[in-house]
């Protein structure tokens, strides 16, 4: 999923300076999340969708995504740790925000920015099924499939992720570069003497 093409954007602050290799373009990006909202969409007609965002990585994709999901889609955001500055999951996950609602006999599609070792959505998924929706699935932009502990079952993924650290739409290093409009790979100097 090596995508050539160079950012169309110009950043002023040199944001893009730092990035080595981008891997999925903004236009990419967005080609393939109307894709999936318009297959949820499909799946999801008639039903009660609660759409759940699992904070902060997958903002950008969250709200990219209900944008092309064409239903009365209600929406509720959950956040935990799995991260701090760090880029390998520590395993340890505290739950840092809740949901604002009870979710019992709703339709939940838990939306996230990257599957990694699945610790965090592992975590996630046992959490939401004890409050009992009728349904529970899974939306990932990224699946990083080699670097998977646990098994997770995924409905929707955007793209498979190759096993580096990414940054970029929604996703950070040490609290920066979410504001990316498209994915790439930091250039090794940006970790060096960093939090690793
Ligand atoms: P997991 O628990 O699956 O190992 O990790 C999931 C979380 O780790 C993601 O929600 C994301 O916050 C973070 N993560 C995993 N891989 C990457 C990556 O390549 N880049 C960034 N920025 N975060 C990642």
């Amino acid at each position: 999923m090596h995508d050539e093409s160079a950012p169309n954007t110009t950043w002023s602050g040199g944001l893009s300076d730092d990035i080595s290799r981008v891997i999925l373009s903004e236009e990419t990006i967005q080609r393939r999340v109307a894709e999936l909202g318009a297959q949820i969409a499909a799946d999801y007609q008639g039903r009660d969708l609660l759409v759940v965002g699992v904070l902060s990585g997958s903002f950008l994709f969250i709200a990219d995504l209900v944008r092309q999901i064409n239903l009365p889609l209600a929406l509720d955001f959950i956040s935990v740790s799995s991260y701090g500055d760090r880029t390998r999951s520590s395993g340890v996950v505290r739950m840092l925000k809740d949901l604002n609602q009870p979710i019992a006999g709703r339709d939940v599609l838990l939306v996230e920015d990257i599957i990694d070792t699945g610790l965090t959505l592992s975590y996630l998924i046992d959490n939401l099924r004890t409050r009992q929706p009728a349904s529970l699935a899974v939306a990932t932009l990224l699946d990083k499939k080699e670097a998977r502990v646990v098994k997770i079952d995924t409905a929707y993924i955007g793209f498979e992720c190759p096993n580096e650290f990414v940054v970029g739409y929604g996703l950070d290093y040490a609290g920066r570069y979410r504001n990316l409009p498209y994915i790439g790979v930091l250039r090794p100097e940006v970790y060096a003497g960093g939090d690793k």
